[in-house]
């Protein structure tokens, strides 16, 4: 399986706009690494391509990434960092089917044009969804809306991408992430946030569940600036996402 990091960014991104701190100067002045647009990930397995969620971007994210065709989009949640740039699928090539929870669809809001490109179906939890030899299953997570993480299969390969979660994660979620090959969690912050997990939450996660391999992304201009955020957690095998990065699994 391949996956592709399109923006890392959380909610505002970095730079944001109308900020003025030194981590939103620095990614001005600089760019690479500590310029995040906010979070998309396009997993690509069995023939097919799938792009998790559509942020306000998604129309450069994917213009850069040279991205023409795609199976399907699956939406974690409501809130405008994931869905803002739904309604640019409107122009899309192709009838796209885009896929959310069922307790997320209600909360879309689709121009008329997207209503015809778009199939729009709903998930529940843990009710498979195939695309050849690649499944998708929707699982609940922890967060002050309804939000879904995803497993991917294919070829023996489990990725799992948490998207937006609290701390107080189930059974179930650690069963999913031990026997995954990569797990990817959102930690817009480095320490302690009320609604998502934080860099030192994901740390003591993955030495807890023996995570055998663990990236972040949906990092804020709260947090450290890249080259810092590597050496944070490079020690516990963490890989920290950047926009562009992309992985073999
Ligand atoms: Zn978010
Ligand atoms: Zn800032
Ligand atoms: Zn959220």
């Amino acid at each position: 399986m391949k996956v592709q990091f399109l923006g890392t960014g959380a909610a505002e991104g970095i730079p944001s706009m109308g900020c003025a701190c030194q981590r939103c100067r620095t990614a001005r002045d600089e760019g690479g690494a500590n310029a995040r647009r906010r979070a998309s990930v396009l997993i690509e397995a069995a023939g097919h391509r799938i792009l998790l969620d559509t942020p306000p971007e998604i129309s450069t994210l994917l213009n850069r990434a040279e991205i023409f065709d795609l199976s399907a989009v699956f939406l974690s949640h409501e809130h405008f960092d994931h869905i803002g740039g739904l309604t640019e699928f409107e122009y899309w090539n192709q009838v796209l089917p885009i896929f959310a929870g069922y307790d997320v669809l209600a909360s879309l809001r689709l121009t008329p044009r997207l209503e015809e490109r778009a199939l729009l179906a709903g998930c529940f939890p843990h009710v498979r969804v195939y695309f050849g030899d690649l499944t998708v299953m929707p699982f609940k997570v922890v967060h002050h809306v309804p939000c879904y993480g995803l497993a991917f299969e294919a070829g023996g390969v489990r990725i799992v991408h948490f998207s937006d979660s609290g701390f107080e994660l189930a059974g179930l979620h650690r069963y999913l992430a031990q026997e995954a090959d990569l797990v990817i969690f959102h930690t817009p912050t480095l320490d302690t946030h009320p609604h998502h997990l934080s860099v030192l939450d994901v740390i003591s996660l993955v030495q807890d569940w023996s995570v055998q391999r663990a990236v972040i992304t949906h990092i804020n201009h709260d947090n450290l600036l890249h080259a810092e955020l590597v050496e944070q957690v490079a020690p516990y095998g963490i890989t920290v996402a950047y926009d562009g990065l992309a992985m073999e699994v």
